[in-house]
């Protein structure tokens, strides 16, 4: 029987996974994971993505074990790795998913080439993204750069068909199942930090895998997606899927999540609640359309005018703001939460994206890798379209003079502090009334609710105000 290294990526499910379903059709199977952080060029792994990854793997393997395969891991470079696993089982034949990444294109052709001159055959497989990045083009030819004729011609294009089920795995092992490398060979768990796990909120918030995927996926349309449109914006509530870091590690693939959302509105419930979420998913796809044609962008503006901006080396103002110590509890809230879980609620992260680059005017780039390395969804493709479209450098993005206003967002979309008391607990007691701005909350009401400012948290960094009229100044400079 023919063997196939089906080489796992970020697609860490059995099923709707072509390269899986094509390696078992062909017979024996030997599914590989391949530990290479330092082949992702300036994006290692960073520590939620090394906890996630860590406890993604275990569920796989016990999955795959289920239905008679494991899962074997070998250390890095990939190519070795490959060469030495084909040669151990007689593989003829490595299958993997594309992972549109322009950070490993080169790396990819490389092993390709590589796998080629050994005689072995590759294949490759879509699966990562709904569209063909060189497929959707613009009226003249070119990649579009603007989101809604993206997804109008996106929703003319696209046609979907129905997920993969899991292959049919109990009669595809080797005769023996070659050596492997172990999960601690790999180091993936985080350090302690003063003594404090750093996991613990992560572990206790989520369910890796792809069993967890698709639980949250099926809960979420039971139970929330009918009021998606108007709870979207509300941080304390469960309003979102929460699916971003399984959809970036590829748990259940967008295919998936878009036929049950719309098997969902077949069976009777409403359609434009649905098109809302689709969306989003659309903005993921978009996100990559980006990434895919402007390779560059994670570290430079797509907007060239930003290249010169004037940001502010503010050493300090990072710290503040990494450690949720701004004294804007809006942005505080969500930076602890972001720390405690590996998750932001998108509301809030537009917020303090908005902070950092223009209260503080420190380059959004900054912001970009201190998201790398703390969600546990961090995502190329998403992360920098959302940090472009924050500092006003990017494709459709919010243009740079729209500051957000932590005291206002957090009014409007926290009304009752329920977010800001969640995350903040030394402002639980505050009255609603000056939950978002404590600073001009009467000294009595402070001191009732046991907040001193400055010792129990702190005045705020900047003045709002003055930091917006700064920001607009510096705006006209890069203008003029
Ligand atoms: P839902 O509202 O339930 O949306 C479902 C899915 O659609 C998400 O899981 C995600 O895959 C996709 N999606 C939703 N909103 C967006 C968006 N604006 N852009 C692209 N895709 C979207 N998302 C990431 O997955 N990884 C990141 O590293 C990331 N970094 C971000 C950084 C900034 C500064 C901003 C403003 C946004 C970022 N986003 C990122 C996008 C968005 O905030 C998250 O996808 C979303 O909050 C995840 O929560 P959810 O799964 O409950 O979303």
């Amino acid at each position: 029987m023919p063997t196939t290294l089906v080489w796992l990526r970020n697609d860490l499910r059995l099923s709707d996974h072509a390269a899986l379903t094509h390696a078992a059709e062909r017979g024996c199977v030997v599914p590989v994971f391949i530990w290479a952080p330092d082949e992702e060029g300036d994006w290692p792994p960073g520590g939620a993505h090394r906890w996630w990854l860590q406890a993604s793997l275990q569920v796989l393997d016990a999955s795959l074990r289920e239905h008679g395969s494991r899962m074997i891991l070998r250390s890095g470079p990939s190519l070795k790795a490959l060469i030495d696993l084909a040669s151990s089982t007689g593989a003829d034949q490595v299958a993997w998913h594309t992972r549109v990444a322009p950070h490993l294109r080169e790396r990819d052709v490389e092993v390709r080439n590589g796998l080629a001159r050994e005689g072995l055959e590759t294949r490759q497989f879509a699966g990562r993204i709904l569209h063909d990045p060189d497929a959707i083009q613009t009226g003249s030819g070119g990649p579009y750069k603007v989101f809604t004729p993206f997804w109008k011609k996106f929703q003319a294009q696209v046609h979907m068909s129905d997920p993969l089920d899991i292959p049919e795995l109990a009669n595809t092992a080797p005769e023996t199942w070659p050596e492997g490398a172990t999960l601690d060979d790999f180091d993936l768990s985080p350090m302690e930090q003063d003594g404090v796990d750093w996991a613990d909120g992560m572990r206790e918030t989520w369910v890796p895998g792809e069993a967890g995927a698709l639980e949250r996926l099926d809960a979420f349309i039971e139970e929330s997606l009918i009021d998606y449109e108007a709870q979207r914006n509300v941080p304390a509530d469960h309003g979102t899927s929460w699916l971003s870091p399984h959809l970036h590690w590829g748990e259940v693939s967008p295919r998936t999540v878009w036929v049950r959302v719309n098997g969902w509105v077949q069976n009777g419930a409403m359609r434009d609640e649905a098109d809302k979420f689709l969306s989003e998913i659309a903005w993921r796809e978009f996100s990559y359309h980006v990434l895919h044609h402007f390779p560059a962008t994670p570290t430079a503006p797509l907007k060239d005018k930003y290249a010169a901006f004037p940001w502010r080396d503010d050493s300090d103002g990072l710290e503040a703001w990494t450690r949720g110590q701004t004294g804007y509890p809006i942005v505080d809230a969500g930076m602890r939460q972001l720390w405690a879980i590996g998750w932001m609620h998108n509301r809030v992260r537009m917020i303090v994206a908005s902070f950092l680059t223009k209260d503080l005017l420190v380059p959004w780039q900054e912001g970009a890798r201190w998201f790398w390395d703390t969600l546990c969804g961090a995502d190329l493709a998403n992360n920098t379209m959302g940090w472009q479209w924050a500092s006003g450098s990017g494709a459709d993005a919010q243009p740079f003079f729209r500051i957000f206003n932590p005291i206002s967002q957090g009014e409007k979309h926290d009304p009752d502090g329920a977010y800001v008391r969640r995350w903040i607990p030394e402002l639980a007691d505050l009255p609603n009334k000056w939950i978002h701005k404590p600073w001009a909350a009467p000294d009595n009401v402070l001191a009732e609710a046991g907040v001193e400012l400055g010792t129990t948290y702190p005045h705020p960094i900047v003045d709002h105000s003055e930091a917006r009229a700064r920001a607009l100044d510096v705006l006209k400079s890069v203008n003029s």
